[in-house]
């Protein structure tokens, strides 16, 4: 997700104004302060999501788990091989209709899931998330019928019916998998609202992140993660896995989501399937419209797609060349995308959001010249690499993704104009950090749940102060040095889930460098840093009191 000026809250309009230019803009941007906005459709008030009424049950197929073939379509073909590492990883089949009716955007849906024990526990219940009953999210999933093997089971829900609980007859030993299936709806009602707009039908463009039921993640020693994600910053953590999904929508409909559109045929009653593989994916964003025009161009073998509105055909062919040179960038300076397509797709969220081989650009930003379209499409394009690629708990850790992303922004920047560019940018967060502290508010460190910053100190810290935590580390290690580190966190940690400390030992493997003084003074304290190192600086800090 990108910085918007809500999550800066107080911080002031003439100071995010000039940050902004230094950041993105030429002079001729957004002169005097804030960028015209572009006219909005009124947005409608929030109603309380009802209920869809009960469907019949999807007969899925049987699936044979074995056969990764199909998913090698989703890669480019250096990268193929990939797929192969995850037949025991989490696996979806997804049938699904989505329409408009009345106002609301329906989806009727089913799905297999296989989940395998990676844990050295013995597990006796596998937890899903249902993120669309997150107030943020503003929508309404109803699971009405789960089996576990075949055989039907009673979920339980909590946290607010964001968790549904399957509970296993069998417990689920280390290395053994289990299979799923969920019959499941999803609505969403007109207007997009709630909190940051990701989620939500409005002027017949629908917009669906994790528009399913998303398996959660089991962690060692803790348990699965349950927790309620904070209305601040994104709100999903999960694993990665291959999905495909058959999708039957209006014929007029135009379809992006996660992955790569292998197949569509007709579905009868003025309807198609549209059939989607995944590679390695840790969760799929749905977005459709009969409105939607579509501009493509290449970064190699990927293909790059922009989805707008009627209207937004210019801005379209400015964004298309922001990410495509965004993705070239990153993938020569970070390491290797490896799917075969990425998608942008204009909607009415409220800044950019990041979702696994698509992202979501603000309409409100989707204008030739706006000084937010850049630096947000390139914000969240280099989330492809941290977030999408690499892994985190965003709910608890976001650090570990926003603010390796928000210090990619200066390497775009570096690279499509010039250094001098980038130190602006640079140069701006740190007025802006000043600024912050300046008004009495507290320095934290890096590593906290969202939760635990309060104010607009979450937005200056994981985004300003982050980013110039990296600018520190590549002043001292060097440029060079310093993005070999980072080439190495991420050939590390590519599909996976990192912890802070895997940020730690990449740069102290790829350097030779002794960083956890460095680390602790502006991450914080975390499991893996040098006990020694955190003892001597409390010391230091008692005697400094
Ligand atoms: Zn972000």
């Amino acid at each position: 997700m990108k910085l918007s000026q809500r999550v800066w809250g107080s911080v002031g309009a003439a100071l995010l104004g000039a940050v902004v230019l230094a950041a993105c803009g030429s002079s001729t941007e957004g002169a005097g302060g804030l960028p015209t906005l572009a006219p909005t459709i009124t947005a409608l008030p929030p109603v309380t999501p009802t209920d869809v009424p009960e469907p019949d049950p999807i007969a899925l197929p049987p699936v044979d788990w074995d056969d990764v073939e199909p998913f090698r379509a989703a890669m480019r073909p250096a990268f193929a091989g990939d797929v192969d590492a995850f037949v025991n990883r989490n696996r979806y089949y997804i049938e699904a209709s989505l329409a408009f009716e009345d106002g609301v955007a329906v989806i009727r849906g089913a799905q297999r899931v296989r989940y395998t024990n990676r844990s050295a526990d013995t597990l006796d219940q596998v937890v899903f998330r249902l993120y669309p009953n997150l107030p943020a999210l503003g929508g309404r999933m109803v699971v009405y019928q789960a089996t576990v093997n075949e055989n039907p089971v009673e979920p339980g829900l909590t946290e607010r019916e964001t968790v549904l609980i399957l509970p296993l007859d069998e417990p689920l030993a280390p290395g053994e998998s289990v299979e799923m299936a969920l019959q499941f709806s999803v609505a969403a009602e007109r207007g997009m609202n709630a909190s940051y707009g990701a989620f939500g039908f409005q002027d017949d463009v629908f917009s669906g992140p994790e528009w399913y039921p998303v398996l959660s993640v089991y962690e060692e020693g803790k348990g699965w993660w349950m927790e309620r994600a904070s209305p601040n910053g994104d709100a999903v953590y999960s694993e990665t896995g291959l999905y495909e999904t058959f999708l039957t929508v209006p014929e007029d409909f135009v379809v992006a989501m996660s992955g790569t559109e292998i197949d569509t045929f007709p579905a009868g009653d003025g309807a198609k399937t549209v059939h989607y593989v995944s590679g390695p994916m840790r969760d799929s964003l749905l977005v459709a419209s009969p409105v939607f025009g579509r501009l493509t161009d290449y970064v190699d073998d990927i293909a790059v797609n922009v989805y707008y509105w009627p209207g937004g055909e210019s801005a379209a062919e400015r964004v298309l060349k922001i990410g495509t040179d965004a993705m070239r960038i990153f993938n020569e300076k970070f390491g290797p995308y490896p799917f075969a397509e990425m998608d942008i797709a204009e909607t009415f969220n409220f800044t950019g959001i990041e979702y696994p081989g698509i992202i979501i650009i603000a309409d409100r930003y989707w204008e030739t010249g706006n000084a937010n379209l850049e630096v947000t499409v390139a914000h969240e394009v280099a989330h492809q690499w941290w977030y999408s690629l690499v892994g985190n708990d965003q709910v608890g850790q976001p650090w570990l993704d926003e603010s390796l992303t928000s210090y990619s922004e200066y390497v775009y920047a570096r690279n499509v104009y010039d250094d001098k560019r980038a130190k602006d940018m640079q140069d701006g967060d740190r007025d802006w950090y000043n600024f912050y502290r300046g008004q009495g508010a507290p320095d934290l460190v890096l590593d906290l749940p969202v939760n635990s910053y309060v104010d607009n100190n979450y937005g200056v810290i994981i985004y300003v102060k982050g980013p110039l935590f990296y600018a520190e580390l590549e002043t001292l290690l060097g440029r060079d040095r310093f993005l070999e580190a980072v080439q190495l966190y991420f050939e590390r940690h590519r599909y996976e889930v990192v912890q802070s400390v895997d940020v730690l030992n990449a740069f102290e493997d790829a350097t030779g460098e002794d960083l956890d003084a460095l680390f602790y003074r502006w991450v914080g304290d975390f499991p893996g840093l040098d006990p020694a190192v955190v003892e001597q600086a409390q010391q230091q800090a008692e005697q400094v009191q």
